[in-house]
């Protein structure tokens, strides 16, 4: 299934499906990652590693609030290493950076392609431990400790990956961000540039002129920056 650049780029929903799974919330998908991720989160439940969604698709325009919330200090923007920034001391194109390293531009994001999800450990949440999604949750110390061990083991058995299980200058590390590697390359492989600028441009992303003037450097610095299946360590 070929999906149109309005897919690609969060514009339209016609890709995708609803997904629950063993009676939890409801959340959006590509229909082509449906049985895959079934699958996935049935072989972890065997292996006693429950798998909780915590987000899948996002629109271009949810999108676009996260980001636009960011720049304008309504949320929060952490540094690398999870310490909050003071936006107001930055410059634009500091700011730019700042907020890329954990929020796709609108448009860019590949949880509009409805292939990508960010997962938790059920039983951390059912512990009463608040998501945060941040590296150290999921390192040797971290509540996602068990869920990481058994994504390393078996992740890409079942079709998926993580395309920013490392930093790399783009995007941060990532380690719940995962990807259903056949659907998510498709569309990745066709990704239309020129209607995502275009769409860009007539948004009403903050600071718009010099956004757009960055498109270029965000495509090649985080968009095309990522780890590719059978790239990464341990596989
Ligand atoms: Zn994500």
């Amino acid at each position: 299934m070929k999906i149109s650049w309005q897919q690609a780029i969060g514009t339209d929903e016609k890709h995708l499906s609803e997904f629950s799974f063993s009676k939890g919330n409801v959340f959006l998908v590509n229909t082509g990652i449906l049985n895959d991720l079934s699958k996935l989160l049935t072989a972890a439940k065997i292996d006693g590693v429950d798998i909780s969604i915590i987000s899948s698709f996002r629109s271009f325009d949810r999108q676009l609030t996260i980001w636009n919330d960011k720049w304008m200090g309504y949320r929060p923007v952490y540094s690398r290493h999870g310490r909050p920034l003071n936006l107001n001391l930055l410059s634009d194109i500091e700011k730019y950076k700042a907020i890329a390293l954990w929020s796709a531009l609108p448009g860019f994001s590949r949880h509009h392609w409805g292939t990508d999800l960010d997962i938790f450990s059920c039983t951390a949440i059912a512990e009463g431990h608040q998501v945060e999604l941040t590296p150290s949750e999921f390192s040797k110390q971290g509540v996602c400790c068990d869920l990481a061990h058994w994504l390393d083991k078996n992740l890409e058995r079942y079709g998926f990956f993580r395309p920013y299980l490392q930093y790399n200058q783009g995007v941060s590390e990532e380690p719940w961000h995962i990807s259903h590697k056949s659907m998510s390359q498709k569309i990745y492989q066709s990704f239309p540039f020129q209607e995502c600028y275009q769409y860009i441009a007539q948004s009403n992303i903050q600071q718009k002129d010099f956004i757009c003037s960055q498109l270029p450097h965000y495509k090649t610095q985080y968009f095309e920056n990522f780890i590719e299946c059978g790239k990464q360590s341990g596989s």
